[in-house]
């Protein structure tokens, strides 16, 4: 197999066995990038000289008899909505199409720290707004199953260059299923960790009771060792949790006998796509068959996560992104008579329409006179969704459903039609209102597109999320095929 195909554990294994060097594996990721990058476009940064001098001082160490950290010379490509010190980040946006941050994000300090090499910064919806990185303000980004198609979104760019090779790992964000939704309809492994388990330290706010850092890799110890880089109590974000960052490779065993899942019914009713749904029962037939008990169960409120997202969201975004006004970041109209006029002419050239949008619904549903309708309705249904999970976790160790309706769209079909793109959020978004983990992983294919399981766990149990899709993992091959390009 192609090193660029390989997973950042093996790829350990030959480096330190010598029959590798980090540069070398540099080399073979920027190769594919220069050759498969004009049909993906997963990137709008490339960081070369970074990764490079990352992957020589990676060699110096091993030649000097050092032991390596297990992350340390691989490719990590960052969403662009992640602060990187002295290298542009924009969110997808006009308007931080100039943006270089003075500091690095926690995350990013952590791989830093860890030896990563990291090779760019990719391509997303504007300011995470999206589930298809159509609304990209510079291009689209393509799926490498079928190129005529979305790699989902927001994090598409990320998913798409694990996908391709074009990088071993990436990080995302996920504040209504931005890494899940992608990492399915590209066939990698997605996790979304629990609110305050990583830290958000300069990640660019969209919806900051939702927003999540999270891993995207090509198997479930990939994931598993960056959860071990990520999480963590960090002083520097105040909503992050103080607990004790576990060595998530000791979930990693394959057995989940006992173990009980609950799929809720809402997630496999009409609207689900009879072929994703007929992969799923599958997934939950296979699991039942290592011993595991799987039942149908309930989540009464799901019919309602929708529009309270919908309000929720837009109504943090409208708040954070009042901070774009020209005056500290980013790019700022010329040709503007006053202040006033400089705001409005900045804003109105540098958001695109979804933003826009947003921005809109978002300060209607908190205005005087309309707030208790709109915003604190919405919060009140959020609280009983998450209790309709606090009631499963009684009875079920995890739950299990489809991670989206369908598999990948084609590029297009829904931009003209906002709540069509809305509804494809329908299993992605509870598990933000609820704050708790939920991650995707490969479990078959439809016309020869990837469908991804979702398995959804107690608030901090990452540990039994990452044991159950491993043992799905190691008891299948979806994670072991590859796209042709
Ligand atoms: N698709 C959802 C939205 O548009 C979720 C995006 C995300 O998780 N960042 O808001």
């Amino acid at each position: 197999m192609q090193l660029f195909m390989r997973t950042a554990h093996e790829l350990h294994d030959l480096m330190m066995k010598k029959e590798i060097s980090a540069e070398e594996l540099s080399k073979a990721v920027f190769d594919r990038i220069e050759s498969a990058e004009d049909k993906i476009g997963a990137f709008i940064t490339r960081t070369t000289e970074n990764a490079f001098k990352r992957a020589r001082a990676v060699d110096r160490q091993i030649q000097s008899g050092e032991k390596i950290v297990p992350l340390a010379g691989i490719p990590l490509a960052i969403k662009d909505n992640i602060c990187t010190s002295g290298i542009l980040t924009t969110a997808g946006s006009k308007i931080l199409s100039n943006f270089v941050p003075p500091y690095s994000a926690t995350v990013v300090e952590r791989f830093d720290a860890a030896g990563a090499a990291m090779v760019g910064k990719t391509n997303l919806d504007e300011f995470a707004m999206g589930s298809s990185t159509e609304n990209s303000a510079f291009f689209v980004t393509r799926n490498p199953w079928n190129t005529s198609k979305v790699p989902g979104g927001s994090s598409g760019g990320s998913a798409a260059a694990v996908a391709a090779g074009e990088a071993v790992c990436a990080l995302g964000s996920d504040t209504g299923g931005s890494i899940r939704q992608p990492a399915s309809f590209c066939g990698v492994v997605g996790m979304k960790p629990t609110y305050g388990a990583v830290s958000r330290y300069g990640l660019i706010a969209y919806a900051s009771s939702l927003d999540q850092i999270g891993p995207l890799a090509r198997d479930v110890t990939d994931c598993a060792l960056m959860m071990n880089v990520i999480c963590g109590h960090d002083q520097l974000d105040s909503t992050s949790a103080q607990y004790q960052a576990q060595d998530y490779t000791g979930f990693l065993r394959d057995d989940v006998r006992g173990m009980r899942f609950g799929v809720p019914e809402e997630y496999m009713a009409e609207g689900i796509d009879p072929a994703v749904r007929a992969v799923i029962i599958k997934a939950m037939e296979r699991l039942e068959s290592l011993g595991a008990i799987v039942e149908y169960t309930t989540l009464p409120h799901t019919e309602y996560a929708l529009p309270t997202y919908y309000m929720i969201a837009p109504a943090e975004a409208s708040s954070n992104l009042a901070r774009y006004d020209g005056v500290r970041y980013g790019i700022r109209a010329e040709d503007a008579e006053d202040v006033i006029d400089m705001f409005m002419k900045t804003r109105s050239k540098g958001f695109g329409n979804e933003v826009k949008r947003r921005i809109m619904l978002g300060t209607y549903a908190l205005s005087a006179g309309y707030y208790d309708a709109y915003y604190l309705k919405a919060l009140k249904v959020r609280t009983l969704i998450k209790e309709d999970f606090d009631r499963a976790f009684e009875k079920y160790d995890l739950l299990l459903s489809p991670v989206s309706p369908t598999t990948a769209f084609r590029i297009g079909e829904k931009t003209d039609d906002p709540l069509q793109m809305y509804l494809s959020d329908v299993c992605t978004i509870s598990v933000n209102l609820a704050g708790i983990p939920g991650i995707s992983i490969p479990c078959g294919f439809v016309d020869g597109m990837p469908v991804g399981l979702q398995l959804m766990g107690r608030h901090f149990d990452e540990g039994t999320l990452l044991r159950a899709a491993y043992t799905f993992e190691q008891n299948t091959d979806y994670h072991k095929h590859y796209p042709e390009l």
